[in-house]
């Protein structure tokens, strides 16, 4: 099972990710935990070139190529070897990062960028993809407060930027309604956790 966490900043992926792999774990679950861009070396390097906040200089499509670099060394060396092992792999953020990120906000286009993942991915798509939902302006404030964040590119970003990968989510939940889920992410992380536990537990038993 090969389940991804989306959504925009400060939506809480990444520490809701972390506690229901505990508690996956504790239900007796096979579970491998990553992110991306990264989860490996060679991705973790790629992934500091287009975090790195001095490169302004950026070329969009370079970026969105980049993260297809990233994902596509992810996956084969990564995810689709413990999906074969049996494990139940959780990945904080996947494809529908780079179409709403890099094909929308950016403006390079949807189906640009999916054709771009698609030579990346080869078909290996989420069996299930929850979308944290939080508006913009909130996960923004969330981020501000929390001081252990390491700093990106992104950050340099406006709200209105925020806004349009929220309104690209919001695409992408009815392009592909049949693997995607919306999670409320404004309450406790406590019962985000327990919510998505619930969900991912749901969709094992199918
Ligand atoms: O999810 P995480 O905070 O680790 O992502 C790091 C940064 O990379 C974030 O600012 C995120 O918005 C950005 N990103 C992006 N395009 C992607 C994936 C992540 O702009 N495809
Ligand atoms: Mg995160």
């Amino acid at each position: 099972l090969f389940i991804t966490f989306e959504g925009g900043e400060g939506a809480g992926k990444t520490s809701v990710l972390q506690e229901v792999t505990t508690k996956l774990k504790q239900h007796g679950y096979k579970v491998v935990t990553t992110r991306e861009p990264g989860g490996i070396a060679i991705a973790e390097q790629i992934r500091n070139i287009i975090l790195d906040p001095t490169h302004t200089e950026m070329d969009a499509r370079t970026e969105a190529l980049l993260y297809a670099a990233a994902r596509r060394q992810h996956l084969v060396e990564k995810v689709i070897p413990a999906l074969s092992e049996g494990n139940i792999v959780l990945c904080d953020r996947f494809i529908d990062s780079s179409l709403a990120y890099q094909g929308y906000a950016r403006g390079i286009g949807m189906d640009e960028v999916w054709k771009i993942n698609q030579f990346a991915i080869d078909n290996r798509m989420p069996d299930l993809t929850l979308f944290f939902d939080i508006k913009p302006e909130d996960g923004l404030k969330r981020i501000g407060q929390n001081e252990n964040r390491e700093q990106n590119r992104l950050d340099l970003e406006n709200v209105t930027f925020h806004q349009s990968v929220y309104q690209a989510y919001q695409i992408l939940l009815d392009r592909f309604a049949d693997r995607m889920i919306v999670m409320d992410a404004n309450p406790t992380l406590n019962i985000v956790v327990n919510n998505t536990l619930h969900v991912i537990l749901e969709k094992i038993k199918e």
